[in-house]
C-alpha cells in the first residue's frame, strides 16, 4: 500500500448500530440499504474515522471485476495531444483517486480544541443531486438512477474527459487501452474509460449497503434518505460545534461531511494535487446558463450515441459468442 496510513495499524474494532439509518460495522451484513426508492444519501463523520483504510480495501474487493483491463500497446493517440494515462502498473496506488482506487483517506493536520489533531477524511465521488458529469457527457455513458447515485458505463465511455474536466472536484479517472473507442475510433479520436465510484450500484440494488460502509470499523458513514442524512448532519453538528460540506456544494450533493473544524482549515492542510479533490466551495456548475443549454442539446444526441453504442456491442458480442475485452 501506499500514503502514510498502515492499513490495520489504528483497528479498534466495534460496530455502529442499524436503525431506519443503516450505518457501517464488522456485523453489518445483514443490514438492508433503506429507502431504496429515494434519493440516498451519506453522512461521513469525520471526527469517528482513524484512517485505518478498510474502507478503502473493500471498495477494491468489492469492485475488482469492474477495473480496466488494458490492452498494450496502446494505439497512437490522437490527438497527439492527448496524454496516455495508464494506472495498470499502479494498481496498489491508495493515496489517490485512480481508475483502480475509487475512495482515498485525505489527510489533514488542524487544531481541533486546542489541540494538533489528525483527521483522516474518506474522499471519493460527491454524487451530485444534479451532476454535470452526466448532464454533460455527450456520448450518454454517464448516467444518474433514481436514488441519486451516479455512475459511467464502462461499456459505453469513450474517455473523452468531459466528465472530468466539468467536475468540481475533478473526481473521474481515465484509464488508455480498455473500452469502445479500440472497437470504433482508434485512428480517430477516444482515449480510454473514466472510472469512479458508482456508490456499489449493483449492491444497493440488491438491498446491500456500499462495501466501504460495511467495513468500516467505526461506522463512519452512514446511508439513507436524503432528508434523514440532511438532519442528522445537522443535529451532529450542532452537538460538536461543527461545520457541514456538501449540503449546498455544486447545487447539494448526496454526500455530506461533518467537520470538527471550518473546511477551509481542511482545505488549507490536505496534499493538492490530481486525484486529490478539494474542500473549497463549489459553485453549482449546472445552474450556468451555457452549462444548461448544452445539456438540454445533448440530451438527446447522447440518448442516440447511447444507444448506437449499445447495438455495436449487441452485434460485435452476437460475432464473437459473446466473449469481449474488458
Ligand atoms: S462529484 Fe463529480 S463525478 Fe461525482 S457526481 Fe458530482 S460531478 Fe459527477
Ligand atoms: S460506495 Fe462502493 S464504489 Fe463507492 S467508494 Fe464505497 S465501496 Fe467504493
Ligand atoms: S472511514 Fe472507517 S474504514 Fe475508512 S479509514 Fe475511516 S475508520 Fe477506517
Amino acid at each position: 500500500m501506499s500514503g502514510k496510513l498502515s492499513r490495520r495499524s489504528f483497528l479498534k474494532g466495534g460496530m455502529a448500530a442499524a436503525c431506519t439509518l443503516a450505518t457501517g460495522g464488522a456485523a453489518a451484513a445483514a443490514i438492508k440499504t433503506p429507502g431504496n426508492d429515494k434519493q440516498l444519501a451519506t453522512l461521513i463523520n469525520i471526527s469517528d474515522c482513524i484512517g485505518c483504510e478498510e474502507c478503502v480495501y473493500a471498495c477494491n474487493e468489492s469492485n475488482f471485476n469492474k477495473y480496466p483491463k488494458p490492452e498494450k500497446p496502446f494505439p497512437k493517440m490522437v490527438p497527439s495531444r492527448v496524454k496516455v494515462e495508464d494506472w495498470s502498473d499502479k494498481q496498489d496506488v491508495t493515496d489517490r483517486l485512480t481508475p483502480y482506487n475509487w475512495l482515498f483517506i485525505q489527510s489533514a493536520t488542524v487544531m481541533v480544541n486546542g489541540e494538533k489533531t489528525t483527521l483522516t477524511i474518506p474522499r471519493r465521488c460527491m454524487h451530485c443531486k444534479n451532476p454535470p458529469c452526466v448532464k454533460l457527457c455527450p456520448w450518454g455513458a454517464a448516467k444518474q438512477q433514481e436514488n441519486g447515485l451516479s455512475r459511467i458505463d464502462s461499456d459505453l465511455c469513450l474517455g473523452g474527459s468531459k466528465c472530468k474536466s466539468v467536475c468540481p472536484w475533478d473526481i473521474p479517472q481515465r484509464q488508455t487501452g480498455t473500452g469502445l473507442y479500440l472497437d470504433i475510433l482508434p485512428s480517430l479520436a477516444g482515449n480510454g474509460v473514466m472510472y469512479k465510484c458508482d456508490r456499489c450500484y449493483d449492491r444497493i440494488a440488491d438491498g446491500e449497503i456500499p462495501a466501504c460502509i460495511e467495513a468500516c470499523p467505526e461506522g463512519v458513514q452512514t446511508i439513507g434518505p436524503r432528508d434523514e442524512i440532511i438532519k442528522k448532519a445537522h443535529e451532529l453538528a450542532k452537538s460538536i460545534n461543527g461545520y457541514i460540506y456538501g449540503e449546498h456544494e455544486n447545487g447539494g450533493t448526496n454526500t455530506i461531511y461533518v467537520s470538527p473544524v471550518p473546511f477551509e482549515e481542511i482545505e488549507a492542510a490536505i496534499e493538492k494535487g490530481d486525484g486529490k479533490p478539494h474542500f473549497s466551495a463549489a459553485k453549482d456548475t449546472m445552474a450556468d446558463a451555457n452549462n444548461l443549454t448544452t445539456a438540454m442539446l445533448l440530451a438527446p444526441v447522447a440518448g442516440i450515441a447511447a444507444a448506437a453504442g449499445k447495438l455495436f456491442l449487441m452485434s460485435k458480442n452476437a460475432d464473437n459468442g459473446g466473449n469481449d475485452h474488458a
